[in-house]
């Protein structure tokens, strides 16, 4: 017997269910979100492969159209990565906790950004610093 490597979720209650639904929720709004813009940089990259865009006025607002798209793909990505992680952190035990200095994040905060690992007060810290991850 070959044990299914599909991992098994723990049963959550009350406030990590209702965590663990968000970050489903968002999990699934931001991979809606790749698929259309890897579709629109495909179809974009088709079209130059047909030759539709003849005029050079074109081609470049094609070009940077694709960069944008790839761009919101990788962003997209990194927030589907966090959003993933926080899922391994509520699994864990961890959600909702800044992995900097280990407070509790507002509820109002993870509301809005399922996906945040730092606290206000250290976010705000790196942004003075310099560092800042704009997903967070
Ligand atoms: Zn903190």
């Amino acid at each position: 017997m070959t044990k299914s490597n599909k991992r098994v979720l723990p049963v959550f209650e009350g406030k990590q269910k209702e965590q663990y639904e968000r970050l489903m929720r968002a999990r699934e709004i931001v991979m809606g979100q790749m698929e259309q813009h890897a579709a629109d940089a495909l179809d974009i990259e088709n079209n130059d492969k047909r030759g539709v865009t003849t005029h050079m006025a074109d081609m470049s607002s094609d070009n940077s159209r694709h960069e944008m798209e790839l761009r919101l793909l990788t962003e997209e990505g990194n927030v589907l990565q966090m959003i993933e992680e926080a899922i391994e952190r509520l699994i864990d035990g961890e959600y909702g906790r800044c992995i900097e200095c280990g407070d509790q994040i507002p509820d109002k905060r993870l509301e809005i950004r399922p996906h945040a690992i730092y606290c206000v007060k250290c976010k705000s810290r790196f942004e003075k610093m310099g560092y800042f991850s704009k997903h967070d």
